[in-house]
């Protein structure tokens, strides 16, 4: 596995491979990396010559300054987990190639709905920061295929808006939610959860079930309020949960027939924890 630390010896590289015609499939990370990440290596792999992963843990994308100081981070251990899942380029930059000024920082993109709802809602900020970290690695890379997970649902629709905007001809692969065997979703910030905390975290997973598992026998509101209370009497702090339509277009209650998304965001104790489970 090659690591580089300059864009423009990663960029150098790549248009020599790029001459001999190989595809490129990319996968962005921030680090602390997971079975989810590594998932998303090994799809990348089965369909590219060159699998690119990147780990930048991207301060813009930070709306809570505490959450981006206490982000795990674990370079050494990375590195030899991307190179044991066959991981072949690793881009590991400076905060300075991905935001060389401070015009780079400052980037606006028109996300339009997705820039005012849910997670935009509770994370100012959020989404733009995505799109300028995203931006710049996609122009560095220009990956055939882009690789990101179902967990951060609202994520993908952005990115995928994103590449329109950019007009890009990346094809976007979204692949499901890895999960420990409790249920809970893997994520970089399970690593700072308490043992107790630990014990606790899967209910947020046992409540969108739940709520999936009665939606033929109950309204959305009643399921909603009995699960909020029961996660509320664990230690949870919910900020959604919501029903929308794959769109991400707010639902009143269940419709059969129809692809529906139940969301879900809460925190335990300073730990912030999304899911969501499709219907
Ligand atoms: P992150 O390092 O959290 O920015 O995530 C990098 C990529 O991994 C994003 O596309 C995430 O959606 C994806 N990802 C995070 N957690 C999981 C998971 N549990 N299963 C599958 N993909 C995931």
């Amino acid at each position: 596995m090659k690591i580089f630390r300059y864009s423009s010896h990663l960029e150098e590289h790549l248009s020599l491979e790029k001459t001999g015609e190989k595809s490129i499939g990319f996968v962005p990370t921030m680090g602390a990396l997971h079975g989810g990440h590594l998932s998303l290596i090994s799809i990348a792999k089965k369909e590219n010559d060159i699998v690119v992963a990147s780990i930048f843990v991207n301060p813009t994308q930070f709306n809570n300054p505490e959450d981006l100081k206490k982000y795990p981070v674990q370079k050494e251990k990375d590195i030899v987990l991307l190179y044991r899942q066959g991981c072949d380029i690793l881009f590991l930059p400076e905060e300075t190639e991905i935001y060389p000024d401070e015009s780079s920082r400052h980037k606006t993109y028109d996300l339009g709905y997705l820039d005012t709802l849910l997670e935009a809602s509770h994370r100012p900020g959020h989404f733009q920061g995505v799109c300028m970290v995203l931006e710049s690695l996609l122009y560095m890379i220009m990956p055939d295929q882009l690789y990101i997970g179902q967990k951060d649902y609202q994520q993908c629709m952005v990115i995928s808006r994103l590449v329109n905007l950019l007009d890009m001809k990346t094809k976007i692969n979204i692949s499901p939610t890895l999960r420990d065997p409790s249920g809970l979703a893997m994520s970089s910030r399970n690593k700072r959860l308490s043992t107790e905390q630990k014990e606790i975290a899967p209910l947020l997973y046992a409540s969108l079930r739940q709520i999936k598992n009665n939606m033929e026998n109950s309204t959305f509101a009643a399921l909603k309020k009995a699960e909020t209370a029961r996660l509320v009497s664990n230690g949870f702090e919910i900020e959604y949960i919501a029903l929308t339509d794959e769109n991400l277009q707010s639902l009143q209650d269940f419709v059969p027939g129809k692809n529906t998304v139940l969301l879900i965001a809460a925190s335990l104790g300073k730990i912030r924890l999304i899911d969501n489970l499709l219907l």
